[in-house]
């Protein structure tokens, strides 16, 4: 399946998807109808959908615009977020299945960073997972709508994806995630190795999109409060703390919070 990220806004990210016959296309989070609009019409392509991660303005701030610009343009969100995703016509809730410019999709239902948050998940050859703002490459959203144990179960679902599932994830903040994750287990071989690399992507402009579920699994710190390194590093700096998963966890998001 054919992805063309777009950056967007400051640092978002809306993601093309191109039909398999490539003549059409679906796009994910369009916060500005005008560049995707015109990055569809470049490709000669055709517009019939928008799926949308969740209802924050970076992320449906052009659905709007696009839906006025293109006349029976379908919008698909979380059944959840119904009354907050401009423009809506089509709802989902969790595992639902759907179509979109030919290509087979999984709606996954990933509350916390907002209460209706979906990912949208594709099998069909390479699997590739849209994860919005919940998984960022070696971070998470910040908890706005949910609690940690909740942010915590809907990774799982996530990071329960085969290892070589692509990541997209909504946000360019991977160089900034990764230099937090290394001042947390700065003996992680694979954090180390992927933050020399992104800086390197950065310094040229690249985007760091897609990750993997095995990167996130080896370098995101939100998957990793099993890792006793990062335990000792949040012990250290929360003596007073318990030491269960969900407040390793809840004490990661808050350091992180002020990062
Ligand atoms: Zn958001
Ligand atoms: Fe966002």
């Amino acid at each position: 399946m054919d992805v063309v990220p777009i950056p967007l806004l400051s640092d978002n990210y809306g993601y093309l998807l191109v039909s398999p016959d490539g003549a059409r296309a679906a796009v994910v989070d369009c916060s500005d109808a005008a560049p995707v609009l015109r990055e569809v019409e470049r490709r000669g392509l055709r517009l019939q959908a928008i799926l949308s991660t969740h209802h924050h303005f970076d992320h449906v701030g052009g659905n709007e615009d696009a839906a006025r610009a293109v006349p029976g343009l379908r919008v698909v969100g979380s059944r959840a977020d119904r009354a907050r995703v401009p423009a809506l016509t089509e709802a989902l809730a969790d595992g639902e299945r759907f179509e979109v410019a030919g290509l087979h999709g999984r709606a996954l239902y990933i509350p916390a960073h907002t209460s209706g948050h979906l990912a949208y998940v594709f099998e069909d050859g390479e699997p590739n997972v849209f994860s919005g703002d919940t998984l960022f490459a070696a971070g998470c959203g910040r908890l706005f709508e949910g609690s940690p144990a909740q942010m915590m179960a809907s990774l799982g679902k996530l990071a329960a994806l085969p290892d070589a599932t692509r990541v997209y994830c909504g946000h360019e903040y991977t160089e900034k995630n990764l230099r937090f994750a290394h001042e947390l287990e700065p003996g992680n071989r694979a954090i180390a190795e992927k933050l020399a690399r992104v800086e390197r992507m950065r310094a040229e402009g690249l985007p760091t999109v897609p990750s993997t579920i095995a990167e996130e699994k080896a370098t995101n710190p939100f998957l990793r409060w099993r890792s006793p390194e990062l335990r000792a590093s949040i012990r250290a700096r929360f003596p007073d703390a318990a030491d269960d998963d969900v407040t390793v966890f809840a004490k990661t998001r808050e350091l992180k919070d002020s990062y």
